[in-house]
């Protein structure tokens, strides 16, 4: 087992028992991530709902029936990629991750894209695009094209359950948000996009989120 396995497993351990924000108070589990963690691909939401969190795991239910058909359509498994989420533990009621929760969780994300390395990031609705793509631009508008992102792609799209409640069309949108990933799959020796330096000059690894 390589030494990136090893330490993701290790980080895992380490959320299982964390507590550094109130939302382990209510928490059943913790939703530390699953999938492949060599993976090409990771798909980021935005924190687990009320069966992830009793499962302990990403996407389970009906979202994840649907992420799971909508990555089958693009010849991915759920066992291919990395699915994880920007905080480990559910909110209450499904309410947005607050910044300071944000904020002490975020090095857990952080890690895990240092030791996954993914060619390409997917974000998986309103919440973990604005925040990633540090915008305050919605998901309507930002959706249907891959953005350079850490020296990496970023594909924002609309959120599975977003698709459920929304019915066919929105479900057509994340299809072809997907079949921008499958482009990018398509082409594994394309060099990873750069980025613009930001205004605090290059970009770091160190700080992911606004
Ligand atoms: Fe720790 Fe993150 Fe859970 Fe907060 S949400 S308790 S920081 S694992």
């Amino acid at each position: 087992m390589g030494d990136a396995i090893r330490e993701l497993e290790e980080l895992g351990r380490q959320a299982a028992t964390c507590t550094a924000c109130r939302l382990a108070g209510n928490r059943t589990n913790v939703v530390f991530g699953v999938g492949d963690s060599q993976a090409d691909v990771m798909l980021v939401g935005e924190g687990p709902g009320y069966h992830e969190d009793q499962q302990g795991e990403p996407f389970v239910g009906r979202s994840g029936k649907l992420l799971d058909r909508l990555l089958g359509e693009i010849g991915l498994s759920r066992s291919e990629v990395y699915i994880g989420n920007v905080v480990k533990c559910r909110p209450p009621g499904n309410r947005d991750p607050l910044e300071d929760e944000i904020e002490a969780c975020k090095g857990y994300l952080r890690r895990q894209l240092e030791l996954i390395q993914p060619r390409v990031v997917v974000t998986l609705g309103n919440f973990a695009s604005k925040l990633l793509l540090r915008t305050d631009t919605g998901i309507t508008r930002l959706r249907g094209r891959a953005y350079p992102w850490w020296h990496r792609h970023l594909v924002p799209t609309f959120h599975p359950a977003a698709a459920l409640r929304g019915g066919e069309r929105v479900v057509a949108r994340m299809r072809e948000d997907f079949a921008v990933v499958a482009d990018l799959l398509a082409a594994p020796d394309a060099p990873p996009p750069d980025d613009a330096p930001d205004e605090a000059g290059e970009p770091s690894q160190l700080e992911l989120f606004r």
